[in-house]
């Protein structure tokens, strides 16, 4: 692979505000990093793309997504997040053996890959064994993408297909939580003990929803023992105690820019004040929070907070994997919301579309910690980045590459991405992936899953979780 790569004639929509938009711009790519962006480059030795009729754009940062659902897409499509939290983290779970786990990761990340997302936090919930841990990881990394692996202190209820089931299954015992911990700090021991390549180590919480502010602190302090790049954790979804956790760790001097709240609708902007001041990023999943009812995403509250907000794509089991279609949904839903506090349809819009641009490349990469490394076109900045073909009958002609980006591309007009200089997609195709193997062996592997699903008390598990569900999301007296 050449280490040296000339992108010729691109537009190239830097979002750096000091560069802003180039048009028929050239970049040099060299060891991995942009070395130059300008016009008219040269170099002999570089290996030249002509990226004519094409737009260059950082590559997208997707701050939460569960990898392993792959093998699942459609099957949340009606869902409501009682179906989410019974059937996929009750009973799917114990429906994968590793080797689909390992399936589930590397084809979810070459999704990512192939819609231009060069970064994911893989906020990752199937930690059911530490085989499976490993081949989750090793998923993300055989695809090559960059990003957060936070592996799951969540201890999977062990269900069985076929087997009995009872009320005392539905939530870890101390023993199963303290092996959970073991598991983590063990994987991170010797299996993660270096965070210099792609891939960091982060962690995914137990969830929130009903435990002690003590309880929580408890399990943040134990986190930062294991030095995590991000601790990810659901929160604010309108269930439960889930609202406690914000104070709850200001109180005790423990927020900071390492922990990353996911949805946080319901989060007040007391609480987003105090993430503003005292640390903690956000990451709003518009499409699962606008069909699950967990809030109006909550973006724009944390953005006047003075944090910079982020997008995650959260689960492939209902929705394709691009960001093009979250900036949009987000974006729209975003402006009728600015109408409706209005009260009267004004004379210009009051939103501009760079900014939720802005939000899925930079804002990504600047809540995760990498906001010096990636998010923007800037030379010294590592070369993450696609190219996107505007020569489609859906594209042409382009009047303005932000709008083209936001409101006309798709994954399948991504041309080329590079993550770290490394080429991931050439020519409208994955690089050293062959795809009608791999697409036989992931139909191999929804079967098996499915089979074993197909035995799982589901009807049962329904009934045990209902009156648990009634008292998290009663409304507070
Ligand atoms: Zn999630």
């Amino acid at each position: 692979m050449a280490a040296r790569w000339l992108i010729k004639n691109a537009t190239v929509v830097s979002m750096d505000p000091e560069i802003g938009i180039l048009e028929r711009g050239d970049l040099l790519i060299e060891d991995g990093r942009i070395a130059r962006l300008g016009f008219d480059l040269s170099c002999e030795d570089a290996s030249r793309i002509d990226a004519d009729r094409m737009i260059a754009a950082p590559g997208f940062v997707d701050t939460h997504r569960h990898v392993w659902q792959t093998q699942l897409r459609g099957v949340a499509a009606d869902w409501s997040l009682f179906d989410y939290s019974v059937t996929m983290r009750n009973a799917f779970p114990a429906c994968y053996e590793a080797e689909d786990a390992f399936l589930g990761n590397y084809v979810g990340a070459l999704e990512a890959l192939d819609a231009g997302v060069t970064t994911v936090v893989d906020h990752s919930h199937l930690q059911v064994s530490e085989e499976h841990t490993r081949a989750l990881a090793d998923g993300l990394r055989r695809a090559g993408i960059r990003g957060v692996y936070c592996v799951g202190l969540y201890a999977n209820p062990r269900l069985q297909p076929g087997g009995a089931l009872d009320q005392g299954q539905l939530f870890a015992t101390p023993e199963q939580a303290a092996a959970q911990r073991d598991l983590v700090e063990r994987f991170r021991e010797h299996h993660f003990a270096d965070d210099g390549g792609l891939l960091r180590f982060g962690i995914a919480t137990t969830e929130w929803v009903a435990t002690t502010p003590d309880a929580v602190a408890d399990e943040v302090a134990w986190c930062r023992r294991l030095a995590p790049a991000t601790i990810s954790t659901h929160v604010g979804m309108g269930l439960g105690e889930d609202l406690r956790v914000v104070p709850a760790l200001a109180e005790r001097g423990l927020l900071g820019d390492d922990l990353l709240f996911v949805h946080g609708a319901h989060l007040s902007d007391a609480d987003l004040d105090a993430l503003a001041r005292q640390g903690g990023f956000v990451s709003s999943t518009p499409e699962t929070e606008l069909q699950m009812g967990m809030g109006f995403p909550v973006v724009d509250r944390v953005a006047a907070s003075g944090k910079e907000p982020s997008l995650g794509i959260d689960i492939v089991s209902n929705f394709a994997g691009d960001m093009f279609s979250q900036m949009r949904l987000m974006l729209q839903a975003q402006r009728f919301q600015d109408y409706e506090r209005e009260g009267r349809l004004p004379l210009n819009s009051r939103r501009p579309a760079a900014e939720i641009l802005h939000t899925a490349t930079q804002g990504g990469a600047t809540a995760i910690g990498l906001g010096d490394l990636v998010g923007s076109l800037r030379p010294g900045k590592q070369a993450d980045l696609l190219l996107v073909r505007t020569d489609g009958i859906h594209m042409a002609p382009v009047n303005d590459p932000v709008a083209a980006l936001v409101f006309y591309a798709n994954a399948a007009d991504v041309d080329t991405v590079m993550v770290a200089g490394q080429l991931r997609k050439q020519n409208g195709r994955l690089v050293e992936v062959e795809w009608p193997k791999l697409r036989c062996d992931l139909e191999d592997s929804r079967d098996r899953i499915l089979r074993r699903f197909a035995a799982m008390p589901l009807t049962q598990l329904r009934e045990l979780w209902a009156p648990i569900w009634e008292g998290l999301t009663e409304p507070p007296a």
